[in-house]
């Protein structure tokens, strides 16, 4: 293997579990971000490894999202329509694939990626030397209305069929799992599998140094065009140029642009979300993350804090933030939650999303040699470590672990 190199261009927790696998494979590997690794969307999420978030987004979601973000603003999702020139096609493919079967392929596409996503996380961990990070006491979802959680039976059906472990409570019992939690709520569905990290920012940067003392270089720069010279690839940047024969394109919501300087034009949209932190009283605190259902937001306990996480704003990446889902969100929160004063900056990242709501994982059509692992919408973070290992089998020609069918990047003509 001595001799072997590669390029990863992109330290969030999608590149970085890549360049970790790449380097396990015996490849001497250069991860490049113009930014410290794990600083962009990969920093501020919910740190689930969600083994329940097996539901791509369909279209009756959106539609009944939409008249909700229209006529009521539901926090859940906020539609931004002057802004629909970003996301149209993302739109019209779901349109397309509109049907029960797509549906289906999308949640077994997802599930096969869930069933590796917590234990090859606790290898790099574990290889890493910060298993504590991890914190394995799975994701607790919080009904109101007893009519919210019947409206879901579906997603339960499919987990009993999926083989995904789930406890259902009542008042009480919520209380007796989450003390803080008094009132508010008529069901708790605890999802078993589910883990979740404290602190993304420690795991990245320590996933980075464990790859850096194995001889893993980390390059700062940022790339502009990747073209062929020869047998390379040419990546050029603002500083000095990197060139490579195998190069894996890992740019989070930015891959499209460098994909679409190579001819291929992906379908991504960028679901948009915040987070705040709050520094409740030593009575109220979490012992895992919980979802508040109708309320629209995730609540997870980070070594920073509480940390609140909103639903979808469909809107162009780069537009300005909107401070109304926030405000909505954190409302909703304080209805049932001590929650205390609001700490630090409020954060904004773009969910990657593809509209079958499978990553996109394999290698460019037209470009052998170079691999695409981006599109991982809700789920990268937890999703990172399965698709490292992947890219790295896939790359060194060995038989991926799981059919990398699903997320084949000529699936978008
Ligand atoms: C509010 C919210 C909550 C979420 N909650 C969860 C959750 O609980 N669990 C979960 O699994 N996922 C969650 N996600 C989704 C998750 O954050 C993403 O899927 C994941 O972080 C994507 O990782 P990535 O490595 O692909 O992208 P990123 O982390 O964005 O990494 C891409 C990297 O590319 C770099 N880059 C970009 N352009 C260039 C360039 N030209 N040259 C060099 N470098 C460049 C960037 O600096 C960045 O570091 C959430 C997202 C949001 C917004």
């Amino acid at each position: 293997m001595a001799g072997k190199s590669a390029v990863v261009l992109g330290a969030g927790m999608v590149g970085v579990c890549s360049a970790l696998h790449l380097q396990k494979t015996g490849y001497q590997v250069t991860l490049v971000d113009r930014k410290a690794p794990g600083m962009e969307t990969s920093y501020g999420n919910a740190g689930l490894i969600n083994r329940g978030s097996v539901f791509p987004l369909s279209l009756s979601d959106i539609t009944h999202h939409l008249s909700g973000a229209l006529l009521k603003n539901h926090p859940n999702v906020h539609v931004h329509l002057s802004q629909l020139p970003h996301y149209w096609r993302w739109l019209y493919y779901l349109l397309v694939r509109n049907s029960q079967s797509s549906y289906e392929a999308s949640v077994k596409g997802l599930d096969s990626l869930f069933q590796y996503a917590v234990a090859e996380h606790r290898k790099l961990l574990d290889m890493s030397g910060c298993r504590e990070l991890l914190l394995e006491k799975g994701w607790l979802r919080l009904y109101r209305e007893e009519a919210s959680f019947q409206a879901v039976q579906y997603q339960r059906d499919y987990y009993d069929r999926l083989g995904i472990r789930y406890d259902i409570f009542d008042p009480e019992g919520i209380s007796e799992l989450e003390p803080a939690i008094t009132s508010g709520f008529r069901k708790g569905v605890l999802i078993r599998d589910t883990a979740s990290f404290e602190d993304l920012s420690e795991v990245i940067n320590d996933y980075v140094t464990a790859f850096q003392s194995s001889g893993g270089q980390f390059f700062q720069a940022s790339a502009q065009t990747i073209t062929r010279e020869g047998d390379n690839f040419l990546i050029e940047t603002h500083g000095e140029n990197i060139r490579s024969r195998i190069v894996v394109l890992a740019l989070g919501p930015w891959s499209g642009e460098l994909c679409e300087k190579l001819g291929y034009r992906f379908p991504m949209a960028a679901e948009r979300g915040y987070h705040q932190h709050f520094q409740p009283s030593d009575a109220f605190q979490l012992s895992r993350p919980i979802h508040d259902v109708e309320g629209g937001y995730v609540m997870s306990p980070m070594k920073s804090g509480l940390r609140l996480t909103t639903g979808i704003e469909l809107s162009a990446r780069d537009a300005p933030p909107v401070s109304k889902q926030l405000y909505q969100a954190s409302h909703n929160a304080r209805d049932v939650f001590s929650l205390g004063n609001p700490v630090g900056e409020v954060w904004i990242g773009s969910r990657p999303s593809m509209p079958d709501g499978l990553p996109v994982i394999g290698e460019a059509p037209r470009h052998p040699g170079l691999w695409f692992a981006f599109g991982h919408g809700h789920a990268g973070v937890g999703m990172g470590a399965i698709t490292g290992r992947l890219i790295a089998e896939l790359i060194s020609g060995g038989k991926p672990v799981i059919d990398v069918s699903p997320f084949s990047p000529a699936r978008f003509k």
